[in-house]
């Protein structure tokens, strides 16, 4: 049986080390890292996101502000909001909560926030950073992934590792972490052929896809590493339940570790956004960044 990778005990444990790191920048330096988060509209599941994210903000020590603007907010509104968190001092994170209602365009929302406080990590300088191997903000969901990843096997170089998915914010990111770890990359997609054959050669499988229970135990390679990014709702024994993109029962078979859904990846995210934060406050205040 494969070992159980915990993501809850892991962010915890980040969480302890990013609140000691953010009590150290007060004292020597008089530094109070800050997040600002902006919410438009009142998706629920957005609400409850931003909520988590201030709770968190607050208790490892750091300044939380949330912009709550209402659905029908004009583009050029939101664009003047992330214009005054760019050029404000005490802000240095800023993230705009997506998805974004449809009549505002997304990519110019976020490529006009400050590469610099772009804790996100979707700005296109901070991704071609990432690509160009360039100190970078990275997105969170994807470096949580490998976090965990080296956690359980410590140094990942030369490793054949295989991503399923190759979104902007899960699947391409990943890959480059993984690639700036050593690691041979595959990156499968829909188009895909022979999947399960692609999945076997894996040593560590990252599947980051949306589909329920998709990737089988005897796709996995004995003892490989899974790390599931998968969040998916379904109705089971008439109970709303959450999977992952594995099929967990009979991937924990064959796998050397897993990571359960929910409790793996999932709690990584906000643990990297407050990490992210105190880099990018680091950073442009000219202060060396903490262990975390
Ligand atoms: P997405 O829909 O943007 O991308 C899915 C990718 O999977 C696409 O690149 C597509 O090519 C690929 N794909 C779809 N069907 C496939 C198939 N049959 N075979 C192979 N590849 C296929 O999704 P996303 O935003 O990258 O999210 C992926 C999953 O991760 C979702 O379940 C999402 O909820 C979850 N997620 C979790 C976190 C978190 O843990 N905090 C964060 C982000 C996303």
């Amino acid at each position: 049986m494969a070992k159980l990778i915990d993501g809850k005990a892991y962010a915890e444990g980040l969480r302890a080390r990013i609140a000691a790191a953010v009590a150290g920048l007060k004292k020597e330096h008089g530094l109070t890292p800050g997040l600002a988060v902006v919410l438009v509209g009142e998706d629920p599941a957005s609400k409850v996101y931003v909520a988590n994210k201030a709770k968190q903000t607050v208790e490892v020590g750091m300044n939380s502000w949330e912009h709550k603007l209402p659905a029908e907010t004009a583009e050029a509104d939101l664009l003047a909001l992330v214009g005054r968190l760019n050029n404000d001092p005490v802000v240095h994170g800023i993230l705009v909560q997506m998805p974004l209602p449809k009549h505002i365009d997304s990519a110019k929302v976020l490529n006009a926030i400050n590469p610099d406080k772009d804790v996100d990590g979707f700005h296109v300088v901070n991704v071609g950073r990432l690509s160009t191997g360039q100190e970078a903000l990275v997105a969170c969901t994807p470096t949580g992934c490998v976090m965990l990843a080296k956690d359980v096997l410590g140094k990942l170089d030369g490793l054949n590792a295989v991503v399923i998915g190759r979104s902007n914010i899960v699947g391409k990111p990943v890959a480059q972490l993984l690639l700036a770890e050593n690691c041979t990359v595959t990156i499968a997609h829909s188009k895909s052929k022979d999947l399960p054959g692609i999945v076997r050669q894996a040593d560590l499988v990252i599947a980051a896809v949306g589909r329920p229970e998709m990737v089988k135990g005897d796709w996995i390679k004995p003892g490989a590493t899974v790390i599931d990014v998968g969040i998916n709702r379904i109705a089971r024994d008439g109970k709303n339940i959450l999977v992952g993109d594995c099929d967990f029962a009979s991937c924990e078979k064959v796998a050397g570790a897993i990571t359960p859904v929910p409790g793996g990846v999932g709690p990584m995210t906000i643990a990297c956004l407050l990490y992210n934060t105190v880099r990018a406050a680091c950073a442009i205040h000219k202060v060396k960044t903490p262990a975390m």
